[in-house]
């Protein structure tokens, strides 16, 4: 096992990495810009090194700066969080290159994975079930995109293969729109993600978005953990996630699941990973896969009893998986609400001081967040500043726990989404579940609409 992990990374995620650490008996290096010298993580890491000034570019993104953090601190393995370098292919190699172990798989895998065409190729080859549409990259010649377009079946979706956050797309309902959306696509891409390859798919109405977390060693052993619900979302961007998704056949979650494994041992994955899904009408249909841990991971630990942090750093010192398939036993249901500094309402964010903070506890509550009374939230960073997480033995004990915390939960000095999430956990539908990712959207038209008359 490692002696000692340095923490690419910030905030909560950074402070989860330090406690699994911890249990591990593993020593820790957090690195941070100027910006956080304050923060929890920094100070309850055994040792600190200010990479930069505020700006991410010139500290979590700094590559050289964090590969010396690492060789004077004599740390042997590196843990990326997520976000930052996670998920970028030059730091693995990099990383590798210069001594250390990267917590994540190799360089070559999430070079595959970071390409959404590669990717799909890669998952329709190894069995996974994927969006019918384009064969790889779209064509250069009109004609022949008109034809795959009629054979996909409108509405259709272009969709950048280097594109991410949820950019670079453009659904497209007639054929009279499409050359023109395709041409505006690979110009954006070009200029966004510095790759004017694109390709197509069908595009799903109601999909609900349905993920399978899954585990794989270096020596061709590979899990699932089961799915994540996470169709909560608001501007692409997940607000709620649970496990299991509610009202979703077993049989046919193990199916996908056993295919995903499948996959990680066919393609030679190393670590934690996720395949994310669209589900609509009972089938699922592959998106893309992240190569890194995920920020609702902790539903998946309280159903499992799996610390997949632990995991990936064992996985990464090269132990061989210590449990299979059948020894994972799913048990009960877990929520997590995602607490952001910002307006509830109208969603800007609210960094600032904290002068009140208070987290609620009892039965089947676990809060993850970096902050304290006093800290002062940076506004250089994503808004998030914790999670709380429910576990119950029945969505509704979840549910009910989840409204008990929230109600116990003081913020003060800032403004927080606590009042969204209260919300949303009286709100009909979701008590019912299985809402589809349109539907946070609509339900916050629908407020400001009552809101205007
Ligand atoms: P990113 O990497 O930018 O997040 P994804 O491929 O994961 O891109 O897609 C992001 C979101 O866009 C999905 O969660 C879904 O809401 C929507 N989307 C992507 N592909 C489709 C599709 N074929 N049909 C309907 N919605 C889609």
């Amino acid at each position: 096992m490692f002696e000692k992990i340095l923490i690419a990374n910030r905030g909560e995620i950074a402070l989860r990495v330090l406690r699994a650490c911890r249990e591990l008996g593993i020593r820790t290096v957090a690195v941070h810009s100027v910006a956080d010298t304050e923060a929890k993580y920094v100070k309850l890491a055994d040792e600190s090194v200010c990479i930069g000034p505020a700006a991410s570019a010139q500290s979590y993104l700094n590559v050289p700066a964090i590969i010396s953090a690492a060789e004077v601190t004599d740390a042997e393995a590196i843990h990326p969080g997520y976000g930052f370098l996670s998920e970028n292919a030059d730091f693995a190699e990099r990383v590798e290159q210069s001594g250390f172990a990267f917590i994540g798989p190799r360089a070559e895998t999430i070079r595959l994975m970071g390409d959404k065409v590669s990717a799909k190729d890669a998952m329709k080859a190894a069995g996974v079930p994927c969006v019918p549409g384009s064969d790889g990259a779209l064509p250069e010649e009109p004609k022949e995109i008109v034809k795959i377009a009629r054979a996909v079946g409108y509405p259709v979706i272009i969709k950048a293969a280097g594109g991410g956050g949820g950019r670079g797309m453009r659904v497209v309902h007639t054929e009279a729109a499409l050359l023109n959306a395709v041409q505006t696509t690979r110009a954006e891409a070009q200029a966004a993600f510095g790759n004017p390859v694109v390709y197509m798919e069908k595009f799903l109405e109601n999909p609900r978005h349905v993920e399978i977390q899954v585990l794989a060693d270096e020596h061709g052993n590979a899990v699932y953990l089961g799915e994540r619900d996470c169709s909560m979302q608001r501007r692409h961007q997940k607000v709620i996630e649970e496990a299991p998704a509610p009202g979703i056949d077993r049989k046919a979650i193990a199916k996908v699941g056993e295919r995903c494994a499948e996959a990680c041992r066919k393609i030679g994955y190393r670590g934690a990973g996720t395949f994310e899904f669209l589900y609509e009408n009972g089938e699922f249909y592959f998106i893309e896969m992240n190569t890194r841990v995920q920020v609702e991971h902790p539903v998946t630990e309280l159903i499992t009893g799996i610390d997949i942090v632990q995991a990936q750093i064992r996985i990464a010192a090269n132990e061989k998986l210590w449990f299979g398939q059948k020894d994972i036993v799913f048990r009960g249901h877990s929520i997590e609400c995602r607490i952001n500094a910002e307006d509830p309402f109208k969603f800007t964010p609210c960094p600032g001081k904290i002068t009140n903070w208070h987290t609620p506890g009892g039965p089947g509550i676990r809060v993850d967040s970096h902050v304290y009374n006093g800290y002062t939230i940076p506004p250089h960073y994503d808004s998030m500043i914790g999670k709380l997480i429910a576990y119950g033995d029945t969505r509704e004990q979840a549910i009910r726990r989840m409204r008990i915390a929230l109600s116990e939960m003081v913020v003060e000095g800032i403004k927080t989404n606590v009042p969204l999430h209260q919300e949303l956990m009286l709100d009909a539908r979701f008590i019912e579940g299985g809402t589809s990712i349109h539907y946070l959207e609509h339900k916050l038209a629908d407020r400001n609409e009552v809101k205007k008359s």
